[in-house]
């Protein structure tokens, strides 16, 4: 497929002039002819401690103009396998009731099924993966890959069962996630009680806490992911707190003894070949990132993304 001529104007200019999009590709919010959308969802309604995620879609848009065409370890060129646009936000335009805030992103992203464009979306906190697996999995529970230092199964917390450390129980009680088809990757941190993370257990998830993905090897732990979601469709869900606040600080709820940069880029590396439907990368908070390093982590691992989703898109072709 020939690249859209807009990304190699945009990309030969220098990198820090214009308005900043995702990857520096160009800003549409027409989907026809698209493959893949990238949105920002700048919502943080939903934290259990630091705010600040509703600004990661803009800082990650910033960080996200050191992205080149070529996948430098795996020769992969997103562009050329397929349609990318930036296509804004979702917006939330009243976001002071968290439910009512998760049904304006899911009609945000209905657009998109309904034109056969995959999301890739940049929160925002964790709990926006929920309206948009309300969208993604409307015809059948679909499989996901979640990389994250917490499982996000838990029930209510504070007068909500909405709250960012909950979408999964959530999504999986109303049908839109198959629970036996979900890994969870990275699970650490201290737990106010040993059960915090039932739901993930009895519903049936493979959880592969850090200590174990550490004793495995990334491989390992890659074979195991595979092997848990299968050829079905999956989901790709990448909290940046799944990596250490050693690379990636600016976060609401970090934990010591996380993935390296590093490892992050190869979990997502892994995937390819994957039956990928779209993808999230949440919980950039640039409050908590003076250096910016979380937000171009961010950028990265979506980078690496936007690589997976296009080889996912070229292969049903
Ligand atoms: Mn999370
Ligand atoms: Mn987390």
């Amino acid at each position: 497929m020939a690249m859209d001529p807009k990304i190699l104007k945009m990309m030969s200019r220098p990198r820090y002039t214009g308005v900043p999009t995702f990857m520096r590709a160009p800003y549409t919010e027409e989907l026809t002819g698209l493959d893949i959308a990238m949105i920002g969802v700048p919502y943080d309604g939903g934290v259990t401690n630091r705010p600040g995620a509703r600004h990661g879609p803009r800082e990650v848009r910033n960080q996200s103009s050191l992205m080149r065409l070529v996948n430098q370890a795996t020769g992969v060129r997103p562009y050329e396998l397929c349609q990318v646009a930036d296509i804004g936000d979702a917006y939330v335009e009243k976001p002071y009731h968290l439910e009512n805030a998760h049904v304006e992103i899911q009609n945000a992203f209905e657009p998109l099924k309904v034109a056969g464009v995959l999301p890739l979306a940049v929160g925002g906190d964790h709990s926006i993966s929920l309206p948009i697996l309300r969208v993604l999995g409307a015809d059948r529970p679909v499989g996901m890959v979640h990389i994250d230092a917490h499982c996000d199964t838990g029930e209510g917390h504070l007068g909500s069962r909405f709250h960012h450390g909950a979408p999964f129980s959530r999504a999986v009680e109303e049908g839109f996630l198959d629970p036996k088809r979900t890994v969870q990757i990275g699970i650490r941190g201290s737990l106010n009680d040993p059960d915090q993370w039932k739901f993930s257990y009895d519903s049936g998830m493979r959880v592969i806490q850090m200590h174990e993905a550490h004793a495995m090897g990334v491989d390992a732990v890659l074979a195991e992911a595979r092997r848990v979601v299968g050829d079905g469709p999956t989901y790709l869900s990448f909290d940046i707190d799944a990596l250490d606040p050693a690379f990636a600080p600016g976060t609401g709820t970090p934990e010591i003894g996380g993935f390296s940069s590093l490892e992050g880029l190869l979990l997502v590396r892994g995937l390819a070949g994957l039956d990928l439907i779209g993808a999230d990368v949440v919980e950039v908070a640039p409050p908590f990132d003076p250096s910016g390093l979380t937000a171009m982590a961010g950028a990265t691992i979506m980078f690496e993304i936007l690589c997976v989703l296009a080889q996912a898109v070229a292969a049903r072709r």
